[in-house]
């Protein structure tokens, strides 16, 4: 970005709607006031800040998603990270962004046993489990603590041109006048679902998953409209199984087992992955609590069936893998469907990126226009901020 550029756009006080509260929203605004406040520091002139609004329509942050439940008894915790678990950090510049929650212990790496478990194919016999890896701090993988929420809830915090505007739902853009657009500047006036005015904006960022992105852009005139629905997006089920006490847990999560493990990769089940939240940097605290995600094809498959036929086969699935018998059996049992959690990935074909339309001003983004995860979310982010700079 040259300094050139961006005193250019600081100059225009822009107003930059972001449609959707989740990471890529939410690293896209802190980047875009970092890229202000730069130019302002670096010009020494009194310029307008840029004035960022972020229309989240759920009440919190995204597919970063924290379920607990409270024990009355003991006032300890059941917790869930049941979306997200933990991301990695392969870039430089992703390493030195998060860098700073890193140093305040928001952010730690989580340096987990992982095994390979292939479930019991009959009542009597035990489930297969192997050592695969053990994460370590050189190629980490991070969690948030004390909740996966808390990163998401820190960065909205620490944001300070922005407002966050949760529970409100933009409604679908409408056909771009082009007569009436140069009058009103490249203006774009968006609304919520009743049909209220949420303000007239230079620049609008949809960061939905693609599915709604389709449907938020599909009146618009959208000029990379085809493009939004190349990547495709999967769903994914996921259980939540919570025990009252340690003693509680059948033998293959004890602690007294010959192999200890964090992380659980399943071979020949509609399951996918076991995560043992209790045994999590900075989760010692809780009662003892399992989030395990099916398999992403399996649960496409089984995308609008009945959500409690769903749980019981989980649940059935995730007994075969653990093996516990009706003394050790969880006490805690939840299940949620995620419809859009995991962009399909071909290693042949390059991500599509950010999707900009020049002439309106518009940019739809989100994990889904890279890798499908955490770090995309930056890295589009980015992307998103260096088309704004470059536009001007
Ligand atoms: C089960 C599961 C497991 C995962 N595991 C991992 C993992 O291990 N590692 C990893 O790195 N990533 C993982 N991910 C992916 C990671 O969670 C996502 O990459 C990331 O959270 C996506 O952020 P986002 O901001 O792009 O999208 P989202 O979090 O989906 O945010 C988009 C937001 O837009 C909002 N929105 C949509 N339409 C509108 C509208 N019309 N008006 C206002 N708001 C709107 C939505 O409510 C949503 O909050 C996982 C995801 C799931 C679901």
């Amino acid at each position: 970005m040259t300094n050139h550029s961006l005193h250019a756009v600081t100059t225009q006080s822009p107003k930059i709607a972001i449609i959707g509260g989740g990471l890529t929203g939410l690293f896209t605004a802190t980047l875009l006031e970092r890229a202000f406040a730069q130019n302002i520091a670096q010009d020494s002139v009194q310029t307008h800040l840029p004035q960022i609004t972020v229309f989240e329509k759920s009440r919190s942050v995204g597919r970063l998603a924290t379920r607990y439940r409270a024990d009355s008894h003991t006032g300890k915790n059941w917790q869930w990270a049941f979306g997200a678990q933990f991301f990695t950090a392969k870039t430089a510049s992703f390493k030195q962004f998060i860098t700073p929650w890193l140093d305040t212990g928001l952010l730690q790496p989580w340096c987990a046993q992982v095994i390979d478990l292939t479930p019991a194919n009959n009542d009597t016999q035990s489930p297969d489990i192997h050592i695969k890896e053990q994460w370590n701090t050189a190629q980490a993988c991070y969690i948030s603590t004390p909740k996966m929420t808390n990163w998401g809830r820190t960065l909205a915090d620490e944001l300070q041109y922005s407002t966050i505007k949760f529970k409100t739902r933009v409604a679908p853009l409408v056909q771009y006048d082009n007569t009436l657009a140069e009058k009103v500047d490249k203006k774009t006036e968006l609304f919520d679902e009743t049909g209220a005015s949420l303000g007239h904006f230079d620049w609008v960022i949809c960061t939905a998953p693609n599915a709604q992105a389709i449907e938020l852009m599909a009146e618009s005139g959208f000029a990379e409209q085809a493009k939004i629905s190349e990547p495709k997006m999967l769903a994914c089920y996921t259980l939540m199984l919570g025990w009252n006490s340690a003693d509680q847990l059948p033998e293959s999560l004890s602690n007294d087992r010959q192999s200890v493990w964090d992380v659980a990769y399943l071979n020949d089940s509609m399951l996918d992955r076991i995560f043992i939240e209790h045994q999590k940097p900075a989760h010692a605290d809780l009662l003892p609590s399992l989030t395990i995600h099916a398999r992403n094809d399996w649960s496409e498959q089984h995308v609008d069936d009945d959500i409690e036929m769903i749980k019981a086969r989980l649940l059935q699935a995730a007994l075969q893998a653990l093996n516990w018998s009706d003394d050790h059996a969880p006490s805690q049992i939840d299940c949620h469907r995620w419809r859009y959690a995991a962009t399909v990935t071909d290693s042949d074909k390059e991500a599509v990126g950010i999707l900009i339309d020049e002439s309106h001003q518009w940019i739809v983004s989100g994990d889904w226009c890279g890798q499908g995860n955490i770090e995309s979310c930056y890295q589009m982010a980015q992307q998103t901020v260096e088309a704004i700079n470059k536009a001007k």
